[in-house]
């Protein structure tokens, strides 16, 4: 199949348990939850995204005919010279599982990468991936429901992703993540004080933006 891609870069990942960690991040376009258009986002599913995943017109994007094609434009972001050990690649969007599929997965193991994969839970992944979060979003159904971590922006609406709808579920690691709008110093203090009262979850930190990084 061919990928669509909006950007890809080496940077450090920002956020969740490997936040500081260079990494490849493959942005993926298109998303499942939001059409990326602003005068869509207030009758969106998910309406606090922060990102941009519209078309293929960011640094590295484009279209890859081949499940090969991608890995090699991901293999070619990696920084020459750089040891082969640690290479990570995390697999985002929009919403990466729209079209990451087993092929790719396989050859970008085949360059070396370790996979990681950030999705919002609502499509099933393919077998493969190394490090897989969910980030339950709004109403959305989470039809997947264990991985490595669960990071949930915070807060969301009532009745929508809470943070007790999910501590059962079959995570290593529990994050929140204070929700970045106008009112980001109240999240974060939520955020802060849920965790503190509730042990099995932590802070996540967006650090590429206290960073001032992509
Ligand atoms: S699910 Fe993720 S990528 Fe999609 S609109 Fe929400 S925050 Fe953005």
């Amino acid at each position: 199949m061919a990928y669509s891609v909006k950007e890809i870069y080496y940077t450090l990942q920002g956020e969740g348990a490997y936040a500081g960690r260079p990494a490849v991040l493959l942005r993926f376009a298109g998303c499942n939850l939001w059409s990326g258009r602003e005068q869509h986002r207030s009758d969106s599913v998910c309406r606090f995204c922060d990102t941009d995943f519209v078309g293929t017109d960011g640094p590295g994007g484009g279209k890859f005919r081949t499940a090969a094609e991608l890995a090699a434009a991901v293999d070619s972001a990696w920084p020459d010279g750089k040891v082969a050990a640690g290479r990570y690649v995390v697999c985002t969007g929009g919403e990466p599982l729209l079209q990451l599929d087993a092929a790719a997965v396989a050859a970008l193991h085949d360059t070396g990468f370790e996979v990681g994969v950030e999705t919002n839970g609502t499509i099933t992944p393919p077998q493969g991936i190394d490090w897989l979060c969910v980030s339950p979003k709004g109403a959305a159904e989470v039809v997947q429901r264990q991985g490595d971590e669960l990071k949930l922006v915070y807060p969301q609406r009532e009745q929508e992703a809470q943070p007790e709808q999910f501590s059962d579920l079959a995570f290593r690691h529990f994050f929140l993540q204070p929700l970045d709008d106008e009112d980001l110093d109240a999240n974060t203090r939520a955020a802060l004080d849920y965790c503190l009262q509730h042990p099995q979850w932590r802070l996540s930190l967006q650090i590429h933006k206290l960073l001032g990084i992509a």
